[in-house]
């Protein structure tokens, strides 16, 4: 079967880390997510957690030669190798074209760049209301997605927590970076004929159904 290499897009908060959990079941992708990469770095006090904290804490993004060396290593571990779908990267133009350029040398290519959209106020309701389990990541919303204790991750247990950016202050930061330094990307991949768009606003239920069904279609044409 066709290899599909994707990137998720979209502001924070708009359900790339609860999508890209369902994706990857259904079509055995593997997902690297660079937000949940320095997330475990910084829990490790590794040198990369050590270098990313400051920029996490104020709502910035980590300079572009340390992430791309983060995605980098792993397009070249082997884990990559049937294919891929990362989340929070690329968020810079320099990142895409680092990707780009990095996927010309190993001759593949981007199958489609999938845009989430949702608008602001909605960005600031749902991350207010995240919660996410400290084991695995796996992702809840108090309103939205209710867990059925609140405490607790009904998949692993483990303790629920609310991240130290999902604060208000912290989350109109990172959607002023978003628009600033991300959105110009929609144009990037637009041009490219790779961007696929998707109503975020809708449920998640419905979001999942038009993902899969693109999905599918790019496959089968990918196979022609
Ligand atoms: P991102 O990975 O893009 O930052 P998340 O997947 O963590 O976003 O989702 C942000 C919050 O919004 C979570 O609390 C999640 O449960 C909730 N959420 C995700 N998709 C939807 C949706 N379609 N409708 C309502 N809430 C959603
Ligand atoms: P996320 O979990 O995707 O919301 O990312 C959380 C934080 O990690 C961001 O606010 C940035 O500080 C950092 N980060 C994640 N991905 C990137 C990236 N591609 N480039 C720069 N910083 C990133």
């Amino acid at each position: 079967m066709a290899d599909l290499n994707l990137v998720l897009m979209g502001p924070p908060g708009a359900g790339k880390g609860t999508q890209a959990e369902r994706l990857v079941d259904d079509f055995d992708l593997p997902y690297f997510a660079t937000g949940d990469i320095l997330r475990a770095a910084v829990v490790e006090e590794s040198d990369l957690g050590k270098e990313a904290k400051s920029y996490m804490d104020e709502g910035d993004l980590v300079p572009d030669d340390i992430i791309c060396r983060v995605i980098m290593e792993r397009l070249d571990s082997g884990e990559a190798q049937d294919g891929f779908l990362l989340d929070g990267f690329p968020r810079t133009a320099g990142q895409a074209e680092t990707l780009q350029q990095a996927l010309d040398k190993r001759s593949r290519r981007l199958t489609a760049a999938l845009l989430i959209e949702v608008e602001d106020d909605e960005v600031v309701r749902r991350l207010s209301g995240r919660r996410i389990c400290k084991k695995n990541g796996h992702v809840y919303h108090l309103e939205f997605d209710p867990p059925k204790n609140p405490d607790a991750c009904d998949q692993d247990g483990s303790r629920l927590i609310q991240r130290d950016d999902d604060k208000e202050e912290t989350v109109r930061k990172r959607l002023e970076v978003y628009h600033d330094q991300t959105e110009p990307l929609v144009g990037f991949y637009e041009d490219r004929g790779l961007l696929r768009r998707f109503d975020g606003e809708r449920p998640q239920d419905d979001v999942n159904g038009h993902i899969r069904a693109t999905l599918a279609t790019l496959r089968l044409e990918a196979e022609l």
